[in-house]
This record gives C-alpha cells, sequence and structure tokens, in this order.
C-alpha cells in the first residue's frame, strides 16, 4: 500500500490491527456515526450535499443529490447497497479499503442509512473477494456484539441491519441495476432506466441507495471534519480525495490516495518510481479498462480529476491507472481486453453481445498477422453500431478502449496488417497476455 498524501481514506489503513473494532475505536473509529445521530437525516443530506462528494464507483454522480432522490413520503422500506463488486480490470482500491480498514466503510454506511432513513443495508460484495469478505463480516459481528448494530444502534432511535452478500463474479453486476437483479435471485442482467431508476424502483421495488465503498469510506470525514474541511481538498468542481491504483509497467505499484488535482505524471514518475530501468512510458489508461487509452505526450499537463480527464480525451472512472511502456504491444493489449469484455456481456442486448466477440475476433486475426485491409473500418463501424444502442453502458465501456487503442496506435495496428506477424514487438512483462 502506498499514499501521497493519505488524509482521509489510507489515514489508518497502514496499521496492521485497524480492522480491529477496540483498534479503530482508539483512532477515532465510530465517532463520525455518534456525530451524525445526534442530526437530521435531511442535515446529513446536505452536509453530503455542500462537501461536494461525487460517486467513487466510476460514474462521478454527486452523492448527496442521489440521496436526495429517495421519495420522502414513501410508506415502503427504503434499502442502502454499498456496491463491493469491484470487477473493472486494474482497479483494486475497495479490495484494500475492506481488508485494510473495514469498520470505515461500516461506518460510512450508518451514516448514509440514517440520512436515507435506511433499516436494512447490504455490502454487495465480488465472489472472488473471500479476504475482504472475512474481514467485512468479522467487523460487523463486532458491532452488532457493541449494540452498533441491530436495535437502536448507539443507544438511538434508529434500527440497522448490514449483511455481505457475495457475488458469482460476472463483471456486469458492478452495474447497478444488474446488482439489483442479482440480489433478488435473478440473472445479473441491467434493468431500462427509465423506468427503473433504484432511487424510485429499487430493490424489489422499493426505494434504494446505491454507492460505492469508496464513496461511504469518504462520508464519516465529511461528518467529523465538515464539508467546509472537505472542500479544501482537491479542485474547484472536483472536491476532497481519490484512491487510484496504480499497475502494469511500474516500478511502485500500489493505490495512493490523492487529492483531485494531482500531477498524472508526477505520480507516475515520481512517486511510483517510474517505468524500468531503459523503458520509457508509452500509453496510459487512466480510469480502469473501459476508458480511453492516452500516448504518453498527452499526459503532459493532465491531472487527476474527473475534468482534466475529460479535456483530455479518456475520464477518470475508477481511477485505474494501467501504465504501458515502450515495449509494450498494442494490439495484444487490445486483444486481451476485447476478450474479456466479450466474455463478460450479459447476453440481453444484440450489438454488445454479438459484436464485442466479432470485434475480439477481428482484432486477433491483425494480431496474429492475418488481418485484411478494411479490418479497421470494421471495427469502427461494429463500435459505431453498438454506441447509444444498449441498455447498459458496458456497450461503451467495449466499444470506447476498441475506438481509442485504433486511433492512438493506428500506425501499429497498419504495420500488422501490411507486414504480418513480423512487425511484432514482444512484450517483456505479462499484464496482457492475449490468447493468440
Ligand atoms: Fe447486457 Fe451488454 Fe446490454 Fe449491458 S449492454 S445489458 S452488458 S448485453
Amino acid at each position: 500500500m502506498a499514499t501521497v498524501n493519505g488524509k482521509i481514506l489510507l489515514k489508518n489503513a497502514s496499521f496492521n490491527d485497524q480492522h480491529l473494532i477496540d483498534k479503530c475505536e482508539e483512532r477515532g473509529g465510530y465517532s463520525a456515526i455518534r456525530k451524525a445521530l445526534t442530526m437530521s437525516p435531511p442535515e446529513i443530506v446536505e452536509e453530503v450535499k455542500k462537501a461536494g462528494l461525487r460517486g467513487r464507483g466510476g460514474g462521478g454522480f454527486p452523492t448527496g443529490q442521489k440521496w436526495g432522490f429517495i421519495p420522502k413520503d414513501t410508506d415502503k422500506p427504503i434499502y442502502l447497497i454499498c456496491n463491493a463488486d469491484e470487477s473493472e480490470p486494474g482497479t483494486f482500491k475497495d479490495r484494500l479499503l475492506m481488508e485494510r480498514d473495514p469498520h470505515l466503510v461500516i461506518e460510512g454506511i450508518m451514516i448514509a442509512a440514517r440520512a436515507i432513513k435506511a433499516e436494512w443495508a447490504c455490502i454487495y460484495i465480488r465472489g472472488e473477494y473471500g479476504y475482504p469478505y472475512v474481514r467485512l463480516q468479522k467487523a460487523i459481528n463486532e458491532c452488532y456484539e457493541r449494540g452498533y448494530l441491530g436495535k437502536g444502534i448507539f443507544g438511538s432511535d434508529h434500527n440497522l441491519d448490514i449483511v455481505v452478500h457475495r457475488g458469482a463474479g460476472a463483471y456486469v453486476c458492478g452495474e447497478e441495476t444488474a446488482l439489483l437483479e442479482s440480489l433478488e435471485g435473478n440473472k445479473g442482467q441491467p434493468r431500462l432506466k427509465p423506468p427503473y431508476y433504484p432511487a424510485v424502483m429499487g430493490l424489489h421495488n422499493c426505494p434504494t441507495v446505491v454507492n460505492n465503498v469508496e464513496t461511504y469510506a469518504a462520508i464519516p470525514y465529511i461528518i467529523e471534519a465538515g464539508s467546509e474541511a472537505y472542500c479544501k481538498l482537491g479542485t474547484e468542481r472536483s472536491k476532497g480525495t481519490k484512491l487510484v491504483c496504480v499497475s502494469g509497467h511500474i516500478q511502485k505499484p500500489g493505490v495512493y490516495e490523492i487529492e483531485f488535482g494531482y500531477p498524472l505524471l508526477k505520480l507516475l514518475m515520481e512517486d511510483c518510481g517510474g517505468t524500468f530501468p531503459g523503458r520509457k512510458l508509452k500509453a496510459v489508461i487512466p480510469g480502469g479498462s473501459s476508458v480511453a487509452v492516452l500516448r504518453a505526450e498527452e499526459l503532459e499537463g493532465v491531472t487527476l480529476d474527473y475534468e482534466s480527464l475529460q479535456a483530455a480525451g479518456s475520464m477518470l472512472g475508477s481511477a485505474g491507472i494501467i501504465v504501458m511502456d515502450d515495449s509494450t504491444d498494442m494490439i495484444e493489449a487490445i486483444v486481451n481486453l476485447m476478450h474479456f469484455y466479450a466474455h463478460e456481456s450479459c447476453g440481453q442486448c444484440t450489438p454488445c453481445r454479438e459484436g464485442g466477440h466479432w470485434i475480439a475476433k477481428v482484432f486477433e486475426r491483425i494480431a496474429r498477422g492475418e488481418g485484411m485491409p478494411g479490418d479497421l473500418e470494421l471495427i469502427e463501424d461494429i463500435c459505431s453500431q453498438i454506441n447509444g444502442r444498449t441498455i447498459c453502458l458496458f456497450g461503451e465501456a467495449l466499444a470506447v478502449p476498441a475506438q481509442s487503442f485504433i486511433r492512438k496506435f493506428r500506425d501499429e495496428f497498419e504495420a500488422r496488417i501490411r507486414e504480418g506477424i513480423s512487425s511484432r514487438k514482444v512484450s517483456s512483462f505479462p499484464i496482457f497476455q492475449a490468447s493468440l
């Protein structure tokens, strides 16, 4: 684990006993929920709105605003879900939070539940996360033993139960409506929006808030220190701090907590130690594998926040930064990614279900040196038939990297089509193992 300026989320994560409730409380754990219980639910929502906290799962939607969509006069139960189905390639920040500081996540859930008046919460964790699951469940058990969960938490009039539900390992269950389908015992397939906006028609058609692990983990600080203190961190439009995951051809990979606005190249070349000796930075995927790749020369002046990365032609996404040096074969890299996305399509929409496999096959034949003139245009055409024509954003998650790899590294693709396999460069570091 690594921190650039671990002020909030990783403040205590380096302590090896932080997962134990006694140690966590010695370091200030569960003081924010005590404070929140003296506030009214609308006051908590207002504080989170003023803090400008945006969803950390990838969408970046304002959290307080999302909570505000819950109907005020409903007679249905209100549910709260913590999305811990962290499946985006290159992203492993939630795992670290759940393993190292599970009580921070639980405390954030408690405060959010108070804000939206939910008495039942569920942490939906990806099936592959065995160790984080054990840590979370132990932490929840400790809370029940102390009366921090159950009837009248912390001696208040608020009841709250939290359960942990393990998924079965589908990428698309990280999409909030697919997650809800899965929780209801159905196939994890996304629902149409509208009408199925979770705030109104969520779990079992009841009002539901779904937020990401990191989003909840930021809430105790906002309540404890106040929105004003939180707003002092970050930039004008991207407030607070963010966990970023750095992986690939980099000397010091890991999870770093940065203030929004931190220079991307400074993080990679100084804090993360840069590329390996003798190698040059070639490309970076800055926000998990479903966002557009950027060439090294495009990174100059780019900062880690929603606006700067968008202006550079990519996205912050889940902040999974995948680094590629000059030994990387970009064609093999995209073949690998397309295999992943084709495999993970839930199959409901024809453009996504068929298009993903089609794109993967065309990229594969190019990688083998058997590409044909017109193949790149064919892939562009398939992508244009996917974008905007599917039930969920998975379609774009598949098409955007395919298009960006071609647009940014067209010369390499054209050389492989023209010259065959002889133009292939072998990757020195197997982050991408194309199944050719
Ligand atoms: Fe399923 Fe793909 Fe359609 Fe999303 S876009 S609903 S993953 S088929």
